[in-house]
């Protein structure tokens, strides 16, 4: 097989989510996997919605995730190449000017519906002569550009959906070229696609119908069309469409929440997959497991919760050197292994650590209930002299046993909420050996 050439093409209008950043490492999987090569292109012919800071973002958003590409480019550098594809078109008679505004054109739709036709562009710009354009455009009329299809049935084997089939005539001729001059999506897709060598249009479900068109496209202009795989949508975890947190769930957020990028990629990899969805090591390994016939057809769901979930996973084996740079961000006290030792398997992020700082190096409140005072009072009298060592929870939880009779959570309970000012924690015995004897007692005796 040919090395596959893929492409990511997001519209700077809007930060990645986890949609598209699913659509991108699907794309970045398959072509890795496979030795071949990963574009970005960034899809701005909307000059108006488009912008340099959602650019630079889409551009970070992927380096942080580790999907890094081979040749990048914008298609708003790319007008003349567009236009002499339109010139093309044009020439075959496949390209034609339309005149009616777009409530003529609601006008026309509500009329179909109400005859029970289905609401499909009625071709009248074809009839018009060469005057009746002339006398339009002397009343100040722009045209607008449309696609001529063929009306025959476009097919492919889609590596997701298996054999399609559309019958371009149960479609609209697609508008290529708006009043105003700006093209819409469809048209500078596919002259990018032919000129780039882009063997595989790999995309989400919701642009199957632009496939319809965009073959006859491909073909017109001279080019076969690539192959195309169209991937099931995201969910929420409930089902329904992906909410609007989480369709707007960017990657800003997750890498402020402490998300980590192999997370993330786990589970976006995976996800709506025949294969289990749980930490892998890197995106070679995934790229290596990748395959289009184990994705399933019905939608993925996404769920935050299970995100969160795999990132601790990842978090709870992470080393001391892996984190040392983060931990030091923290607080300076963090740099310390035990320390990092002590509280990973409490944290569900990295950053989680830092909430622990107080508890072995700094101040907390001690959590002590009235009925607990001669209790902690005991505690104290009675925690030993010198070091803390990993005996010594032992030693004093036995000689408090013996004084006050108590036992279990009612013996250790109200010594984890002195000594941590916490509910939940890392496991007091060695929390206290960190912590030291001075920290401890003056908590005990607060
Ligand atoms: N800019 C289009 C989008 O974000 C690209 C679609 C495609 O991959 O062809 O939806």
């Amino acid at each position: 097989m040919t090395k596959p050439v893929v492409r990511f093409a997001p519209s700077p209008t809007g930060s990645l989510h986890v949609g598209n950043v699913r659509t991108a490492l699907i794309n970045w999987l398959f072509a890795r996997g496979q030795g071949g090569s990963f574009i970005l292109r960034i899809d701005d012919t909307d000059t108006e919605r488009s912008t340099a800071e959602y650019e630079d973002g889409i551009r970070r958003d992927l380096t942080w995730l580790g999907l890094t590409w081979d040749k990048t480019f914008k298609q708003s550098e790319r007008f003349a190449e567009y236009a002499a594809a339109a010139d093309k078109l044009r020439e075959a008679g496949l390209l034609y000017p339309c005149y009616e505004t777009s409530d003529e054109l609601d006008r026309q739709r509500k009329v179909q519906r109400a005859k029970g036709r289905p609401p499909i562009y009625n071709r009248d710009a074809l009839d018009l002569s060469d005057t009746d354009k002339a006398k339009l455009e002397t009343e100040g009329r722009k045209p607008h550009w449309r696609f001529k299809l063929s009306g025959n049935r476009v097919e492919w084997t889609d590596l997701v959906r298996g054999p399609q089939s559309i019958a371009t005539s149960s479609l609209s001729d697609p508008v290529l070229i708006r009043a105003d001059g700006s093209y819409l999506y469809t048209l500078p897709s596919c002259v990018d696609d032919i000129e780039a060598g882009v063997t595989h249009v790999v995309r989400g479900e919701d642009h199957v119908t632009n496939s319809g068109a965009q073959i006859e496209i491909f073909e017109a202009l001279g080019g076969a069309a690539p192959a195309m795989a169209h991937t099931p949508l995201l969910v929420g975890a409930d089902g329904s469409g992906l909410s609007k947190r989480l369709g707007s769930l960017g990657m800003d957020t997750l890498r402020s929440d402490g998300i980590e990028p192999i997370a993330i990629c786990s589970l976006l990899g995976k996800l709506g997959t025949s294969d289990n969805v749980e930490i892998r090591d890197s995106l070679v390994q995934l790229a290596d497991e990748f395959d289009f016939g184990k994705i399933g057809r019905s939608p993925a769901r996404f769920d935050e919760t299970e995100l969160l979930g795999l990132n601790a996973a990842l978090v709870h084996a992470m080393d001391f050197e892996t984190v040392r740079t983060r931990l030091a961000a923290l607080s300076p006290d963090a740099v310390n292994e035990a320390f990092w030792l002590l509280v990973r398997e409490n944290c569900q992020t990295v950053e989680d650590a830092g909430k622990f700082v107080p508890v072995v190096f700094g101040d907390v409140t001690p959590i002590i209930i009235d009925e607990d005072q001669d209790f902690i009072a005991a505690a104290a009298r009675l925690l030993p002299e010198g070091e803390m060592t990993a005996d010594t929870w032992g030693t004093w939880t036995g000689a408090l046993k013996t004084e006050t009779g108590r036992k279990g959570r009612g013996l250790f309970m109200p010594l984890r909420h002195a000594l941590t000012g916490m509910e939940r924690g890392p496991g007091v015995a060695d929390t206290l050996v960190l912590m030291g004897r001075d920290r401890a007692l003056k908590r005990l005796i607060s």
